[in-house]
């Protein structure tokens, strides 16, 4: 679990706020849910046999006794929250959630016990429309953050409940037939929860599982054309993706669509970001059987991959000016003088100086805040109802200006 300083507040909060500001401006609402449930929300959603629930849940009892997990993802929740208000019934809804997530995994680089997700979750659209909506959604993210070229779109679809069941069976008997190469982990997963098979990281499996059964040659007309209709819809939209039918994902409640932002910059933890369609969880979880579709990404390899390409550095200092005053008089009232900036410029970033001392040190510190300018009151100035400007990062002539004067200077912060 990370502390996040001072020095990277600044690119994660650009972060938050161009995810913030994409989602909005495709009209969704945010939902906020509370970070722990009741642990059988998880079992129930994600599935008693998947990496999440076997072996990563931060779970205590509580006083009264009652299991409760720190939320390991967000879609339960807001499925259980949906159902609890009566958002979804009959409705649509498009909703986003930012927030903290815990899973007890090992950490390692792109992969920590805490970490940050921003979701999306729309419910009540049954076609492949709304899919390929989120995916546009996702791809406008990277166009933002200069990361277009540096992430990949990979899908595949799961089909439905009664054609996975069917595929199942089949896939158990290949991977009976090639137990002998099968690793520890996918001998049990074989039985328990045997597409995550498909998943598996090990070249030598791999090669095997060239061979095994297809899961779109189970599909009937309805899968068929819910996968054929988001990748025309993505074709329109202009998004490059490859149809990788090994995507299987690790929660246990999608089905139809899936799909990843896989980027190549981050060594082995490279999917950004992941969703899929999860039409039977609002049911399953005691609501109206209500479509449902969505995403989460990964905020600290969002993060991480900014700084690995150096795009982390566009982001806006935390001061922009800095104030010096130069004499008891200046340093009383210059104060106040600001806050009638802070009025007329309530976007400004300015940071007046405390703690007295001499105009060098004071100019350290203004050159330290990262401000552009600094604004020198000293007791002549309050007399005279002026400032001087002083240019910290460029070159250029120091200037006296009234308050009244120092409107183009200061509107360009607001
Ligand atoms: P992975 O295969 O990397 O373990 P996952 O399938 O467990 O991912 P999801 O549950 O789909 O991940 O979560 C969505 C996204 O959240 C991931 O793509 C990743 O960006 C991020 N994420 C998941 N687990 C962690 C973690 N422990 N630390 C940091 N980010 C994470
Ligand atoms: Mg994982």
């Amino acid at each position: 679990m990370n502390d996040c300083l001072p020095q990277q507040t600044p690119v994660w909060q650009k972060v938050e706020s161009v995810l913030r500001d994409v989602t909005s401006s495709y009209g969704y609402s945010e939902i906020r849910m509370p970070i722990v449930e009741q642990t059988e929300l998880f079992k129930r959603s994600i599935g008693e046999v998947t990496d999440i629930v076997e072996k990563e849940m931060y779970t205590f009892d509580d006083r009264n006794g009652d299991s409760l997990t720190l939320r390991p993802e967000g879609t339960a929740s807001c499925v259980r929250a949906g159902n609890e208000h009566g958002l979804l019934y009959n409705q649509v809804q498009r909703l986003w959630y930012m927030g903290p997530m815990f899973r007890h995994e090992r950490p390692q680089k792109g992969r920590y016990r805490q970490f940050h997700q921003f979701g999306v979750e729309t419910f009540g659209m049954a076609g492949p429309d709304v899919d390929a909506e989120i995916i546009a959604l996702t791809a406008r993210f990277w166009k933002k953050f200069g990361l277009a070229d540096k992430v990949r779109l990979e899908i595949n679809s799961l089909g439905s409940n009664e054609e996975r069941a069917t595929y199942r069976d089949a896939l158990i008997e290949f991977l009976k037939l090639h137990q002998d190469i099968l690793d520890d982990d996918c001998k049990r997963r074989m039985l328990t929860n045997p597409l995550r098979v498909l998943d598996t990281k090990n070249p030598d499996i791999q090669a095997v599982l060239v061979d095994a059964p297809k899961l779109s040659d189970y599909f009937g007309e309805d899968s068929k054309a819910h996968f054929s209709g988001l990748c025309q819809r993505l074709d329109q939209f202009g998004i490059e993706y490859t149809v990788n039918d090994r995507l299987v994902r690790g929660l246990d409640y999608y089905n139809y669509t899936v799909f990843e932002w896989i980027t190549d910059s981050l060594g082995a933890q490279g999917t950004v970001c992941a969703g899929g369609r999860y039409d039977c969880l609002v049911e399953q979880l005691g609501g109206k059987a209500t479509p449902a579709v969505g995403f989460a990404m990964g905020i600290e390899r969002l993060v991480l991959l900014l700084e690995t390409l150096g795009l982390d550095k566009d982001v806006r200092p935390v001061v922009d000016v800095y104030v010096v005053t130069l004499g008891e008089k200046a340093e009383l009232i210059a104060p106040s003088r600001v806050e009638t900036l802070r009025d007329l410029y309530p976007n400004a970033r300015i940071q007046v100086n405390c703690g007295g001392g001499n105009f060098k040190k004071q100019f350290k510190k203004a050159d330290k805040s990262g401000a552009e300018i600094a604004l020198v009151f000293g007791d002549d100035e309050i007399e005279q109802d002026k400032v001087t400007v002083k240019y910290l990062r460029e070159q250029q002539e120091q200037q006296s200006k009234t308050l009244a004067e120092l409107a183009d200077l200061l509107a360009k912060y607001n």
